[in-house]
């Protein structure tokens, strides 16, 4: 229902949650965050109910990392669950991954990683499509990003995603079809927003990509965002400026 993500030189923890209590407006019924830190670390945060719920939960807990993505649930598979909140992580634990929208096809791919050897702990779209991704990376041998698209090629239905890496702390994918998502460029692309709607990056940046249907970015600290297509062809971003009030 709701996404944010962040990737820069700040603490991402603070930009993500303001950024979903701006996104409140939608309704959700779940909360989650997953938060990378420059030590490695991919630390997890989920729960049922609201966003200010989520935080009194976690004020011993380490919030650290400039890199981090977050998720406010409307359930469309699954109950409204800590287990079915997102960020859904793959098996290797490595890839954590926040989504709206729907995997149509999500249980003939779920049948498909069961055979695999693939064990599920939600029982949502979303959990399918990040050990999917996994799948791909590890049989064709593949970078993330490269995954990611050959993943989304199999995939029918409508989605936002948002996905890190744990090995590739340095970047952040995103992709999107038939479901909204914006990217918010700091300055010098030294930070980048992302987010469901405007809403949440207005207070940091005028300068905004919308992405378009089966595109994919990569956003890296300090270099220009990477867009290319499902089709591995590379798109210019098309920068436009909103206005503030
Ligand atoms: N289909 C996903 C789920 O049920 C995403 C729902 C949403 O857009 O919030 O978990």
């Amino acid at each position: 229902c709701g996404i944010v993500g962040y990737i820069g030189t700040r603490q991402a923890f603070p930009v993500l949650i303001k950024g979903l209590k701006r996104l409140e407006y939608r309704g959700y019924d779940s909360t989650g965050v997953a938060l990378l830190s420059q030590i490695d670390m991919l630390n997890v945060y989920k729960k049922e109910g609201k966003v200010a719920q989520l935080e009194e939960t976690l004020t011993s807990s380490d919030l650290s990392g400039t890199l981090g993505i977050a998720h406010t649930r409307w359930a469309t598979h699954g109950i409204p669950s800590s287990g079915n909140a997102h960020p859904h992580t793959s098996q290797s634990g490595k890839l954590a991954l926040v989504h709206n929208g729907i995997i149509e096809n999500y249980s003939v791919i779920k049948e498909r990683l069961l055979e695999h050897g693939f064990t599920f702990k939600s029982e949502t779209d979303t959990e399918v499509l990040v050990q999917f991704i996994e799948y791909v990376k590890e049989c064709n041998k593949v970078d993330t990003v490269t995954a990611v698209r050959l993943a989304l090629n199999r995939v029918i239905g409508a989605y936002a995603i948002v996905l890190v890496d744990k090995d590739h702390p340095d970047q952040v994918i995103a992709a999107r079809k038939s479901s909204p998502l914006v990217i918010g460029l700091g300055e010098n692309n030294e930070e980048f927003f992302i987010a469901s709607d405007a809403t949440p990056l207005v207070e940091y940046t005028q300068n905004v990509v919308y992405l378009n249907d089966e595109e994919i970015v990569v956003l890296k600290r300090g270099e220009e965002m990477q867009i290319c297509n499902l089709k591995n062809e590379s798109v210019d971003p098309d920068v436009q400026c909103i206005e503030m009030n």
